[in-house]
């Protein structure tokens, strides 16, 4: 059993800290939002994932997690520190380390003896040896400094956390690498140590070479829908062979997020800074831009004008079982289609509230997918939702005022959309109508 803060209770520092919890560790986090720790204090989850509720209230009750704004106090109770506070874009793509810094200041003012302290965070190769000197100008204590970036995926995160394929672990030197590798131990997972900078350098390759792929297979949707071939067959057929593998390789509107977006912006300019070209990245950045709009095309051709039609768009969040809205595709598209005259009638099973947050528009949000698809002369489809997968298309069709439907994601095969009468257009595929 070991003491741990978790500084930063987002997405990663929430899932981290319960997961640590629930293998034994006594665990602190905490954040500077206060709103945030008092919903945890009363067992409200501030974020949707899958089955973190259950684990926090579990190992609350159970007395090895706790929550506080008081982060002095949590760094003098624990041995081991994570930081896993945001790494925003900057408006020039660099990933904006003010919340590490001040996290560290907070860290290195409390210290009262040796401490180990790891960041979670995505950081730019060299943040660990610069918060190491940030902190050692402030406090005579001694520390070690440890890099173990975190690769769980939004949705899913619980299962990639107590299931992790690997721990990557940089350290400034082996004991705190030991240390960090047996509290991994219960996870049963291949734990890889590094230098410090490879484990930084390890997770925004990892995201950048993930992005490249979505960028790569789009860039052949696009060439299929020219030439007759159809991406869904292309991509299975490459992801047979296991030097490519199936993963990341469906084709859609590209990737969205919290992470791929500023991670790949902020890779170009650690290269630029560095004056290393970053003509790969350019491109995967540049056709994963472009790639949102192709939906809007599809509408329009279908459409012919937008002016005064009702568009039901199915998804708001940036994938399922989310409901982060950060780079979401709808947050470009739907004030792109309201400009263009469209009424938008938005539904999203779990990220209504969020949503409402990042799209200013005035536009009709539902809970109920059947409601926002009547009467909608077209429905375009931004988020695979199971709900939305698994719709009743015999209903759907009764209720539109047109059988449109724009798929972003190609939740449907071919044939049944056909045997349905719908005009369906998706990304990669030939049109059916
Ligand atoms: P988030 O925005 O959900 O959470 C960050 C939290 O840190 C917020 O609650 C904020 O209030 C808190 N915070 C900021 N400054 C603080 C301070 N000085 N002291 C205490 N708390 C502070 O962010 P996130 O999505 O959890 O991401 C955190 C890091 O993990 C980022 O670097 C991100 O790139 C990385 N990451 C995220 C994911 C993901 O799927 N979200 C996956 C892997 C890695």
């Amino acid at each position: 059993m070991r003491r741990l803060a978790v500084i930063g209770t987002g997405y990663v520092g929430l899932v981290t800290g319960s997961c640590f919890a629930d293998i034994g560790n006594q665990v602190i986090c905490c954040d500077i939002d206060a709103s945030k720790i008092e919903k945890l204090n009363q067992g409200i989850i501030p974020i949707y994932e899958p089955g973190l509720q259950e684990m926090v209230v579990n190992n609350q009750a159970e007395g090895r997690l706790a929550f506080t704004t008081n982060i002095a106090e949590a760094v003098k109770q624990s041995d081991i520190i994570y930081i896993a506070v945001g790494t925003p874009m900057s408006p020039h793509g660099e990933a904006d380390l003010t919340y590490i810094y001040a996290a560290a200041k907070s860290i290195a003012e409390a210290m009262q003896d040796y401490k180990i302290i790891v960041i979670k965070s995505t950081v730019p190769v060299g943040t660990g040896r610069s918060v190491q000197m940030l902190i050692a100008e402030h406090t005579p204590h001694p520390f070690d400094m440890v890099s173990n970036p975190e690769f769980l995926r939004e949705g899913s995160a619980l299962k990639d956390c107590m299931s992790m394929e690997r721990a990557v672990i940089g350290a400034t030197h082996s004991r705190a690498a030991d240390a960090i590798e047996e509290l991994h131990a219960p996870f049963r997972t291949l734990v890889y140590r590094t230098s410090l900078e490879s484990a930084e350098m390890i997770k925004y390759a990892a995201n950048a070479f993930l992005a490249t792929k979505i960028s790569f297979i789009n860039e052949i949707a696009n060439l299929c829908e020219e030439t007759g071939a159809n991406v869904a067959e292309v991509s299975t057929g490459m992801g047979l062979d296991s030097r490519i593998g199936s993963q990341f390789l469906q084709a859609g509107i590209g990737y969205g997020g919290s992470c791929f977006p500023k991670d790949t912006e902020a890779l170009r300019f650690i290269c630029s800074k560095s004056g290393v070209s970053s003509r790969l990245i350019n491109a995967v950045i540049e056709t994963n831009a472009k790639q949102r709009y192709v939906v809007l095309n599809k509408l329009q051709h279908a459409l012919g004008n937008m002016q005064g039609r009702t568009i039901a768009v199915l998804g708001l969040a940036f994938k399922p079982n989310t409901d982060d809205m950060r780079y979401a595709p709808s947050v470009d598209l739907i004030p792109e289609l309201v400009a263009r005259g469209a009424h938008v009638k938005a539904y999203d099973p779990i990220a209504l509230d969020e949503a409402k947050k990042w799209i200013q528009e005035d536009i009709l949000y539902t809970q109920d997918m059947y409601e926002a698809v009547a009467d909608a002369d077209a429905c375009l489809i931004l988020t695979e939702w199971d709900q939305v997968k698994s719709m009743d298309l015999a209903r759907l069709y009764s209720l539109m005022r047109q059988a449109v439907i724009v798929d972003g994601r190609n939740c449907f095969s071919l044939d049944e959309m056909s045997s349905h009468g719908f005009y369906y257009s998706s990304i990669g595929r030939a049109v059916v109508h």
